[in-house]
């Protein structure tokens, strides 16, 4: 037998399989997906790889062909359907395959842990004793003082081997890797919430819950595996749905995957499936170290689990009978890996269903264009869930036109209006919410008396404020004199807006000295715990108003909030990027939804100098649909994702003239070979100077995804050439980040 190894270097001119025969004593053990050991090179170094397939026959001389050494212990080993998906991930985002495999499964690299392990028979009690019959005769003492422990006890402590048994950890080692035993975390995974009754939380489902349920399982069970997206706003049901799908699915023996962003994954969330699914789940998040995150891959490879929750990289876990893939909150932009291969979690879910015959169900109050998109293709199929289920009105909305406030002589962050509600609700002791969007230093120009903000007039995205005072597309690169004057109004209040959580804190400190303030951002919450210090606090009524960031709008309900005030909407709406209208419309959405969780009715303020765009009146109004029609019609007409699609192509080098001028090379290089290509740039990146590497970046734009990737594999080649040493490349595919 044979096996195609990929070598563990992130070395493109090695990105290729090596052939190795398996020895004898191996045959049988070794699976695809193994990470193993092999001699490599002239010298015969050890190193290691993975298994990528296991054959009959070799193309190659057997004289030339070099034996494996053994399976690397403490490693999972990837099924094969997961070499698949890290093969797609490797096309589809570009990487090396062993980038991709690593993406793929967790390494052991926590050998600390190791204290803590314990040692298990991995073969039956007669092979045992062959091995220790042969033992004895090679005069291996270790070892056989270790396998007839073992043939007794089947199972023990690490530390008791090494300790009273006196094994070396060599010894071990050295019969794992032959596949006798095997070691295993001896961790034991607390359930926090055991002992309640895992059934008894179910809800009686609503009709529309139910019908949901029943359809997609009318086609779970008629052999149907697709995708769904469920549209619901928050509060509608669909967490409930989905335990109810994965309650089904288990049933039949298969296993789920649900992706919650890492922000939305709290206790309450872990809780309700704790309780409804009791040990046979797990949660994971970003607290876990590499070891944990391994032993959850294993746990759920052994069979001892149904469910697993967890943010991105759960996406992974190696089950064996996957049945279904939940994505919570479907449009979170965090669902996009920033590092190689810069997956989206989406896209790779479909392919991860499709390899393993999966339902992939996608959730969301406000789901991403390109879901939409999809669904209206009839690629996908929607469900709608458009009522609270434990009341709560919807909040009534009332959108502030700053401009007219600077008309009026309020120069402060707060319009009147929202002055008036934060009054209110203090006299009547009720709860308030006030967000700001941390993209706010951005740097985008606009007119405080009409409002009107600088745009490129090539892309429609706002040009940004240079220190040196120039306006910058960091689309195409597109430069102008800093504006003084309003070109549409001549007024002379222009200016950026910069104001940020503390000065508002400060501010409101100032105008409602008797209020209790909290804050939520970035510099607040540094610590570990700080996050849900404070939204505990807050849930306690331990203060008045909660500042704050994007954090504070996610998922958490506070049924004594009855004010959320939106200082300025236009900040998200002037990032400079395509997907603005869009992460404009998810917030203020999203934010909206805070208000009046409960019988008491809620408001929201929305203050804009833009009162008129659709992503905010829309949004006041709560309509999904005629915003999608909008916005999907401003991407079809210029080109961008989902209608057509995009590759995002950043060099860096210390010298600013080559970044440009690799940068233009590259570009034209590409121009030249694929007629009719739609390129923007090259420009400074949004964030244009890192480590003081220069960033320069240009688009290309293609609606045809594999002539993308074929322009993709043609700069990663051309990239090789040792004239491009000093610089380096990131290609990302439907960038969700220009920074
Ligand atoms: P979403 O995930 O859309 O925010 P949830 O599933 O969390 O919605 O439901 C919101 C609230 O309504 C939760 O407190 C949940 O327990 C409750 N709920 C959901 N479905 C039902 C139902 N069929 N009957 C009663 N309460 C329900
Ligand atoms: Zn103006
Ligand atoms: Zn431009």
């Amino acid at each position: 037998m044979y096996a195609s190894v990929i070598i563990e270097i992130s070395h493109e001119s090695l990105d290729r399989t090596f052939e190795y025969k398996i020895p004898e004593r191996l045959e049988g053990k070794i699976e695809v997906g193994n990470m193993v050991k092999i001699p490599f090179g002239k010298g015969n170094r050890m190193i290691t790889g993975y298994v990528t397939e296991i054959k009959k026959t070799s193309e190659y001389p057997p004289e030339k062909i070099k034996e494996l050494e053994g399976v690397v212990k403490n490693t999972v080993s990837v099924a094969e359907k997961q070499v698949l998906l890290a093969a797609w991930m490797r096309k589809t985002y570009g990487s090396t395959m062993i980038q991709a495999l690593k993406t793929v499964l967790p390494v052991k690299k926590n050998v600390k842990q190791l204290e803590k392990r314990k040692v298990i028979l991995a073969v039956s009690k007669d092979e045992a004793r062959a091995e220790l019959s042969e033992a004895l005769k090679k005069n291996r003492k270790a070892q056989a003082r270790l396998l007839s422990e073992l043939i007794e006890a089947e199972e023990l402590p690490e530390k008791l081997i090494t300790g009273k048994l006196n094994v070396s950890k060599t010894a071990i080692t050295a019969l794992e890797e032959k596949g006798i035993l095997k070691t295993e975390a001896d961790r034991v995974y607390r359930n926090p919430f055991s002992g309640k009754n895992a059934e008894g939380t179910a809800k009686i489902l609503s009709a529309k819950q139910q019908a949901i349920v029943d359809s997609v399982m009318k086609d779970f069970y008629g052999g149907v595996r697709r995708t769904y997206v469920i549209r619901g706003i928050t509060g509608s049901g669909k967490t409930e749905v989905y335990m109810e799908l994965i309650k089904r699915v288990v049933r039949e023996g298969k296993q789920a995957i649900v992706l919650i962003p890492e922000i939305a994954l709290t206790y309450q969330t872990a809780k309700r499936f704790y309780e409804r699914f009791g040990d046979r789940v797990s949660v994971m998040n970003s607290t876990l170290s590499e070891g944990e995150k391994f032993d959850q891959f294993e746990r759920a490879k052994n069979g001892e689990l149904d469910v697993i929750i967890g943010p991105r990289s759960a996406l992974f876990t190696p089950f064996m009978n996957l049945g279904i893939i939940i994505i919570d909150e479907e449009h979170e932009t965090s669902y996009k890996s920033e590092v190689m291969p810069r997956y989206h979690a989406r896209e790779t879910a479909e392919e991860l269903a499709r390899i393993s015959n999966a339902t992939l169900i996608l959730g969301s109050a406000t789901p991403s264009l390109e879901a939409t998109y999809r669904v209206k293709k009839g690629i996908y199929k929607e469900f709608v869930l458009d009522e609270r289920l434990n009341g709560g009105e919807l909040p009534k909305v009332n959108v502030v036109d700053l401009r007219e406030e600077l008309k009026s002589g309020n120069r402060s962050i707060f319009s009147r209006k929202l002055q008036e509600l934060i009054t209110d609700r203090l006299g009547k002791k009720e709860q308030i919410m006030l967000f700001i969007n941390r993209r706010g230093y951005a740097g985008f120009i606009s007119c405080r008396a009409c409002g009107e903000v600088i745009k490129c007039p090539h892309c429609d995205v706002s040009l940004h404020q240079h220190n040196n005072g120039l306006l910058i597309c960091h689309y195409c690169g597109y430069t102008t004199e800093s504006v003084k004057i309003c070109p549409k109004c001549g007024s002379k209040y222009v200016s950026g807006f910069k104001a940020g959580t503390q000065q508002i804190e400060e501010k409101l400190r100032q105008m409602y000295p008797a209020a209790r303030i909290l804050r939520m951002d970035a510099d607040t919450t540094k610590n570990k715990d700080s996050y849900e210090e404070i939204l505990s606090a807050f849930a306690n009524n331990e203060a008045d108003i909660l500042i704050g960031t994007q954090m504070i709008v996610k998922g958490h309900d506070f049924p004594n909030v009855t004010l959320m005030g939106i200082l300025a909407a236009d900040m998200s709406l002037s990032v400079g990027d395509f997907r603005s209208s869009e992460r404009t419309f998810e917030l203020l959405t999203q934010a909206a939804g805070r208000a009046g969780r409960s019988e008491k009715p809620g408001e929201v303020v929305i203050q804009t100098y833009q009162p008129e765009h659709y992503a905010i009146t829309l949004s006041a109004k709560q309509d999904y649909e005629a915003f999608y029609e909008e916005e999907i019609a401003f991407r079809s007409l210029m080109d961008y994702p989902p209608v057509s699609h995009m590759l995002s192509v950043l060099i860096s080098s210390k010298d600013e003239e080559r970044a440009v001028g690799v940068a233009n090379d590259l570009a034209l290089g590409i121009k030249k070979q694929y007629e009719g290509v739609h390129l923007i740039g090259p420009a400074p990146a949004g964030i244009s100077r890192i480590n003081d590497m220069y960033r320069y970046r240009f688009y290309v734009k293609d609606s045809d995804e594999e002539r993308l990737n074929g322009m993709k594999l043609e700069l990663e080649k051309e990239f090789k050439d040792p004239k491009y040493k000093n610089e380096t490349i990131v290609i990302d595919y439907d960038p969700m980040n220009m920074s």
